[in-house]
């Protein structure tokens, strides 16, 4: 891709290292299964109580190796997860990176948001993000006595001048859900430093490391719902946080308490679907690219959101900072008259043969959905107009399945919603 010669020089990772995580391989585990073994267990032993001592006083294993004494502070099938997901998401840059696992992407953020945001702090985050995540700082944090504002993503005047002298995390999410709005990231970071004690903080789920890098811009701490594209088969919930190694041992020591581990098994099917993202990602992105340029041609389309098109606001950073554009395509329906604009939306989301009507993304089967039926579906049209949530609009969050026949499919749905 010519695209490459504009990214950061380390480059991205590639299949070799989705397949593998760090090379050469981990040692082989006890029983020489290529495989990780899922270690189902809830404690660990210990051979006598003179063992015991010398693990609480470091020196079992000469104080490294990993060892722990119970399952909340650790399990060796997510520890070579977690090690494949820093491989991934660090690739090799210098320095030392780590990553951690939680049972979904909301405990991530929460966990974070959580561990880092003392009484009294403030934490900025941009819009058009997860709804979850906002709903979050604006409830859960707010009765914690910490301060949130809310910045439209691309002002990076309005990001600067929002920064207090309070303010602890800058909190983005590139590409966004449904815009996807494209951040850039050195120009975020660059205001974060101008300030001693202000992490950034990217939810990358949309891009994965298959398509953007962001600690190789300088972001403290990458976050994914491993729900998503890592897990790849809409059949496994998980979350990752990935960062400066002593950043990931502080939410490591917070993770004992709060308690949101990953269970081993999530992990096993976590680290499977892991070893195909960079084949199913470039995949993904070819169909969406194909997708976005068919749609954006097509009479009953009122307009498209895709990173990949010249059209997009953000289409310039997404070229410099992307290796490709991702699976999500969200487009506008147009209305005919006599139509509402839901209906319009649905009878084009009801045509469709291939993707099911569902929430998520990111999976080998294509989902589709209509924000403001699916996430937004309690306030009224007049309410989501406010916020930007058009109704009109529809998230296309592409499989794997052949390209021709997710546009074949496009174009007889499309036929009939213009009848
Ligand atoms: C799905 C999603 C989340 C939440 O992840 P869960 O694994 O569902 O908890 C957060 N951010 C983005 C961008 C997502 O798509």
């Amino acid at each position: 891709m010519e695209k490459r010669s504009e990214l950061p020089k380390e480059g991205l990772p590639n299949g070799t290292t989705a397949v593998h995580g760090h090379l050469p391989a981990r040692t082989a585990n006890p029983s020489h299964a290529l495989t990780t073994p899922i270690w189902q267990t809830a404690t660990y032993t210990f051979a006598n109580t003179a063992d015991l001592i010398a693990y609480q006083e470091g020196k079992l294993w000469g104080g490294t190796g990993g060892r722990v004494e119970y399952a909340r502070y650790g399990n060796p099938t997510v520890r070579a997860v977690e090690q494949r997901l820093a491989a991934l998401e660090a690739g090799n840059l210098p320095g030392s990176y780590d990553a951690l696992l939680f049972p979904t992407g909301m405990t991530a953020i929460t966990h974070i948001l959580l561990s880092m945001l003392p009484t009294g702090s403030h934490v900025i985050f941009t819009d058009d993000s997860y709804r979850k995540t906002r709903q979050f700082c604006q409830t859960f944090l707010k009765r914690l006595g910490i301060e949130s504002s809310e910045v439209p993503m691309g002002d990076y005047d309005a990001l600067a001048a929002a920064i207090q002298p309070n303010t602890r995390i800058i909190l983005t999410e590139s590409p966004t859900n449904p815009y996807l709005r494209v951040a850039d990231l050195e120009r975020i970071v660059a205001i974060a430093k101008q300030h001693k004690r202000i992490k950034t903080m990217i939810d990358a789920t949309f891009a994965t490391p298959v398509n953007q890098r962001p600690l190789t811009y300088g972001i403290d701490l990458v976050i994914h719902s491993g729900t998503k594209y890592f897990s790849g088969h809409n059949d496994v919930m998980a979350g990752v946080a990935v960062g400066e190694a002593g950043l990931i041992h502080a939410l490591r020591q917070s993770q004992g308490m709060l308690g949101g581990v990953l269970d081993p098994h999530a992990a096993y099917l976590l680290e499977r679907g892991l070893k195909t993202l960079a084949l199913r990602v470039q995949q993904q992105n070819r169909s969406a690219q194909a997708v976005a340029e068919f749609l954006e041609g097509h009479p009953a389309i009122d307009r498209v959101w895709y990173p990949g098109l010249p059209s997009h606001p953000d289409h310039a950073i997404a070229r410099q900072q992307m290796g490709g554009f991702g699976g999500v395509v969200s487009f506008e329906v147009a209305v005919p008259p006599g139509q509402t604009a839901l209906d319009a939306a649905a009878r084009v989301v009801d045509g469709l043969k291939i993707p099911y009507i569902a929430a998520s993304l990111g999976g080998v089967e294509s989902l589709i959905e209509q924000p403001a039926i699916m996430s937004y579906f309690e306030l009224s049209t007049e309410e989501r107009r406010t916020i930007g949530m058009k109704d009109n609009l529809v998230r296309f969050a592409i499989g794997i399945e052949e390209t021709a026949d997710i546009l074949a499919d496009l174009e007889q749905a499309l036929a009939v919603g213009e009848q």
